[in-house]
């Protein structure tokens, strides 16, 4: 599988997911770019998060970034109106950064077009809003416009995979375990899903079998 690079230096907003890593790989301009991690002190996973983000920044060149307001919001479901919150704060520091573009890393693809639905609209009105903003505030500014996308969000975990192995980025770099840092306890659901899910991504890619 093939994914277009993200062509314009960009916040990635980064919770160890395997879409946040993809999504930092797909950067063209990574040194240029900032990995912005949550901060969320109640959250158990918090040092996993920001070891992976360290990976991706050591493997890439980007900037690792803490964010500076806690919320409650994960990246997807839960609170919506968190999750907005915590898209206008990444909006708010890629502005400060003089960044124009916001990627927002998840893959909803198994969870259904609904819930992929909902991260296309929040994606959509926070741009909306943000644009409202600077053209209020900052019109001899250098940045102009400032998107948020969500590049991956209709993929499922095993095009995710695919694209992990494509990009061979560090297993240093994805947190899904429940238990442990990463690259994992290798018992939990989180990372028996992982672990078939690139698994199966590497089959595909076996060029010893297909010659
Ligand atoms: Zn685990």
């Amino acid at each position: 599988m093939l994914a277009a690079p993200l062509d314009n230096p960009a916040l990635v907003i980064f919770d160890g997911s395997p879409a946040a890593a993809v999504a930092v790989g797909l950067l063209a301009q990574p040194e240029r770019s900032v990995i912005w991690v949550q901060q969320s002190q109640q959250d158990p996973r918090h040092t996993c998060v920001m070891g992976c983000a360290a990976a991706m920044g050591d493997a890439t060149g980007a900037r690792v970034l803490t964010a500076a307001v806690v919320t409650t919001a994960g990246h997807t479901g839960g609170d919506p109106l968190a999750a907005s919150v915590l898209l206008l704060e990444a909006t708010r520091v890629a502005y400060i950064e003089g960044l124009s573009q916001v990627v927002q890393g998840v893959a909803m693809g198994d969870e259904g077009i609904a819930a992929i639905g909902d991260v296309v609209d929040r994606c959509g009105l926070v741009s909306g809003l943000a644009q409202i903003d600077i053209h209020s505030q900052a019109p001899d500014d250098d940045i102009t416009s400032l998107a948020v996308i969500a590049p991956l969000v209709d993929l499922k975990l095993a095009q995710v995979a695919e694209l992990f192995e494509d990009l061979a980025l560090p297993r240093a770099a994805v947190g899904i375990c429940d238990r442990a840092q990463a690259p994992g306890c290798g018992a939990c659901a989180g990372c028996r899903r992982w672990t078939s899910a690139l698994q199966v991504a590497s089959e595909r890619f076996d060029v010893a079998a297909v010659l």
